[in-house]
């Protein structure tokens, strides 16, 4: 099974967002005040080439967010946007040879706009969205809360995902996605209250992708809270069941806007293989033999000679 990674446009957000200063209401808003910004951070959606069609997690930023509504304060102060129209989703799967017929299903870790941005480019497909995280995001609230409901797709139309599959290794919900299971969502809450991931088993390792479970692999490893999570003990409960998850199978964990996952993914690295590549560097290279005959990381060579443009551009 394939794993792609579409890097389907850039964000800059905050230091504060991605690891939490404070506690309680005073981390969540201190990117508001927060004066420093992150370098520009991939915007990651993740194809996985499934024998049953392809199974697009994420849907990525689009054109459209370059402009965004200038009276909420975190649209206005903490994040900006760098996406042509060429980068979003459906322009970059059709340039890896899939029609957009050729997606089954788009699965959403959650409805952030960075996230359900691309969804127009795939109108047949089945989206699947964990209703609690629907509700949350429609309507007047979702757009206090800094979702963009007004801007779904018209035949937006998502089926709940509803994850009642039992327990999924420290997972305490999950759902199996494909017929032989090897396609898995599972509950990851903290970032929002109906957070998800999906895991991609592959014998004995696994692909982790994690939306914004954690913004990167460190954080995930340290525990660092974002400052987004509303409640710290659920989202620091979600990040240990993570580490458990990794530390008993050999996992590439892919976040949405970690900088080095497409990297992790084409090398074949899992988060043991990191720590032990900061420790000897020679022994790094000790990775499970076969495991890049079946998963592989593609990223369009045009898209990522398009960013390289606009980032020097804008410097
Ligand atoms: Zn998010």
């Amino acid at each position: 099974m394939r794993v792609h990674v579409i890097e389907a446009g850039r964000v800059r957000i905050k230091a504060s967002q991605i690891v939490g200063r404070g506690h309680g209401l005073r981390r969540r808003l201190a990117p508001l005040f927060d004066a420093e910004w992150s370098d520009w951070l991939p915007v990651n959606a993740y194809a996985i080439e499934h024998r049953d069609g392809v199974i697009l997690v994420d849907a990525g930023a689009s054109a459209g967010l370059r402009r965004l509504p200038r009276w909420h304060p975190y649209f206005r102060s903490c994040v900006i946007f760098d996406i042509e129209p060429e980068e979003e989703a459906g322009p970059q799967l059709r340039a890896l040879g899939f029609r957009s017929a050729d997606v089954r299903r788009v699965v959403l870790t959650h409805l952030h706009v960075d996230h359900d941005g691309g969804l127009g480019s795939f109108p047949k497909s089945e989206v699947l969205v964990s209703p609690g995280e629907l509700r949350r995001a429609s309507g007047l609230a979702g757009r206090l809360r800094g979702y963009l409901p007004q801007r779904w797709p018209k035949a937006f139309d998502p089926k709940p995902l509803i994850l009642d599959g039992g327990p999924y290794g420290p997972f305490r919900r999950s759902r199996r996605l494909t017929d032989d299971g090897a396609v898995v969502a599972v509950a990851t809450p903290g970032h929002t209250q109906d957070h998800l991931s999906v895991i991609v088993e592959d014998g004995d390792e696994a692909v982790f992708i994690a939306g914004d479970a954690s913004y990167n692999e460190a954080a995930m490893l340290a525990g660092a809270i974002d400052g987004v999570s509303g409640d710290e003990a659920q989202a620091g409960a979600t990040l240990a069941a993570i580490r458990t998850f990794v530390a008993a199978r050999p996992t590439i964990y892919l976040p949405s806007h970690d900088p080095d996952a497409a990297r992790r993914l084409a090398g074949r690295r899992g988060p043991s293989q990191s720590i032990a590549a900061c420790a000897a560097a020679s022994r790094a290279a000790a990775a499970p033999a076969d495991f890049g005959e079946r998963i592989s990381a593609s990223s369009g060579k045009a898209a990522s000679e398009i960013s390289v443009i606009n980032r020097k551009s804008l410097e």
